[in-house]
């Protein structure tokens, strides 16, 4: 585990701590131009409970996990983001083990059980790529570095995602975690990840 691992999560935390903060985050990453019913295309909704979304036209129930990994989960999306910023984080691979200390789980059952869904998640270069129209973006998992003095070495995960559309949700997801935006990172990540002659989709 390497030095700044620690504090990097912290910041992580800072800014998912809480359910909302994680379902706006994949609000935007599903709809960037705001809300839009699946079924009649309306770009009007209202937040319900929990990940749903209520379209204001047709009054059909939308919710913004469908079609992820976290679709039917029991577990909260912190749980699921602190755990997907620690697979990404990991140079040399994970183990359910290693994912249950950092969660603070007292077994490993639900660790075993998530890893999978997470390593599908995760790039495999050469396969499995997404097609279609794909939305790419790079994001910060990390908090603000207002009111940080002296350490400016403090950094902050840099994460890149690509999330296939799929007509009903954000389908398929890949994550890597990346460090620092040229051209030529994301060019290696788009290429390894999404195949070729699909559109590629960013607001970036
Ligand atoms: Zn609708």
């Amino acid at each position: 585990m390497n030095e700044d691992f620690p504090r990097t999560l912290w910041e992580m935390e800072r800014r998912f701590s809480e359910e909302a903060a994680c379902r706006q985050y994949l609000f935007a990453l599903r709809w960037p131009e705001g809300f839009r019913c699946p079924a009649c295309g309306a770009n009007k909704g209202w937040a319900m409970r929990g990940n749903l979304w209520l379209c204001a036209h047709c009054r059909r129930q939308v919710s913004v996990t469908a079609g992820t990994i976290f679709q039917d989960s029991h577990l909260p999306l912190t749980t699921w983001f602190r755990a997907m910023w620690f697979v990404t984080s990991q140079k040399n691979g994970v183990s359910a083990l290693g994912l249950q200390r950092v969660l603070g789980w007292g077994n490993y059952r639900t660790a075993w059980a998530l890893l999978p869904k997470l390593r599908r998640a995760m790039v495999r270069p050469g396969r499995d790529r997404l097609s279609g129209t794909v939305e790419v973006d790079e994001t910060y998992w990390g908090a603000e570095e207002s009111g940080v003095r002296g350490r400016q070495s403090l950094r902050k995960a840099l994460l890149i995602v690509a999330a296939q559309a799929d007509g009903e949700g954000i389908g398929r997801i890949r994550l890597r975690h990346i460090p620092d935006t040229s051209r030529a990172t994301l060019h290696g990540f788009i290429t390894e990840s999404v195949e070729p002659g699909s559109t590629v989709v960013s607001d970036g």
